[in-house]
C-alpha cells in the first residue's frame, strides 16, 4: 500500500519561553491570522501544522509545538522536545524577567533536543514598544549580545499586529532547510571522497578516514 504525502519534509518546531510572553498568540496569528485575546494559558503541549513552500519549491510540513511556560507542566513538555529541528525561544520585550529566563530555556532546549537544532530568539510584543518606547525593558543591544553569544537568530515581533510573525517563522524554517542541505552536501562529499579513496587505495584506507579525522594521503 502506498501513502501519498503533500510535503517533502516534516519539521518539528518548538515554541518555548515563559508563560504569557505570547507563544500561543504568535502561533494562532501565524496559522489563523488572528490574535486570541485573554485566552487561558496553554496546558501542557499542543501542536498545529502548516505547509510552507520554500523558494526552490520544496514543501515543508511544519509541526509547531506550543509548549507551556509553566513549571508544572515541564515533565510533560520536555518529552515532546525530542526530534525538534527548530525552536522559537520567546521573551516579552516589556518584561525583563522573561529575557533573563531565556538562558534557562536555552539550556532546557539543548538538554532535550539533538545537536544542530536551529534556534531563533523572539522579542515579542513589539507593538507595545512602538506605542511607548519606554515600555521596552530589553535593549536591542542586550538581545543582540545574547544571540551572538549563543549563535541564535533574532527577530522582534508582535503577535498582536502580526509584525514579523510570518517572517520569523519562515526564516527559521528556511534556515533549518539550508543547514540540512549543507549537511547533506557535506555527507555526500564525504561519501564521494571515501569511494574515491576506496578506488585509489583499497578498503582499509576508507576505514581509516573517520578514525584519523579525515587526513589521508
Ligand atoms: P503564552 O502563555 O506565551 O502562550 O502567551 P499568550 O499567547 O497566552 O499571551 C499572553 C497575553 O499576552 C495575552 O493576553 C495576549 O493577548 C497578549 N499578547 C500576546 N502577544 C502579544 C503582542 O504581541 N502584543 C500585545 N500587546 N499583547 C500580546
Amino acid at each position: 500500500m502506498t501513502t501519498v504525502t503533500d510535503y517533502d519534509f516534516l519539521y518539528k518546531i518548538l515554541l518555548i519561553g515563559d508563560v504569557r510572553v505570547g507563544k500561543t498568540s504568535f502561533l494562532t496569528k501565524y496559522v489563523k491570522n488572528t490574535i486570541n485575546r485573554n485566552q487561558a494559558p496553554t496546558l501542557g503541549v499542543e501542536y498545529q501544522t502548516q505547509n510552507i513552500v520554500l523558494q526552490d519549491g520544496t514543501i515543508i510540513k511544519a509541526q509547531m509545538w506550543d509548549t507551556s511556560g509553566s513549571e508544572k507542566y515541564k515533565s510533560i513538555t520536555t518529552a515532546h522536545y525530542r526530534k525538534s529541528v527548530g525552536a522559537l525561544l520567546f521573551y516579552d520585550l516589556t518584561d525583563k524577567t522573561s529575557f533573563q529566563n531565556a538562558a534557562d530555556w536555552l539550556r532546557e532546549i539543548h538538554d532535550h533536543t539533538e545537536e544542530g537544532i536551529v534556534i531563533m530568539l523572539i522579542g515579542n510584543k513589539y507593538d507595545l514598544v512602538l506605542e511607548d518606547p519606554s515600555a521596552r525593558k530589553v535593549s536591542t543591544e542586550e538581545a543582540t549580545n545574547f544571540v551572538k553569544k549563543y549563535h541564535l537568530l533574532y527577530m522582534e515581533t508582535s503577535a498582536k499586529t502580526g509584525y514579523n510573525v510570518k517572517e520569523a517563522f519562515e526564516t527559521l524554517v528556511e534556515t533549518v532547510y539550508e543547514e540540512q542541505q549543507k549537511n547533506q552536501q557535506g555527507n555526500s562529499m564525504e561519501y564521494a571522497r571515501q569511494i574515491k579513496l576506496k578506488k585509489d587505495g583499497g578498503q582499509n584506507k576508507t576505514e581509516d578516514v573517520s578514525q584519523k579525522g579525515g587526513c589521508c594521503n
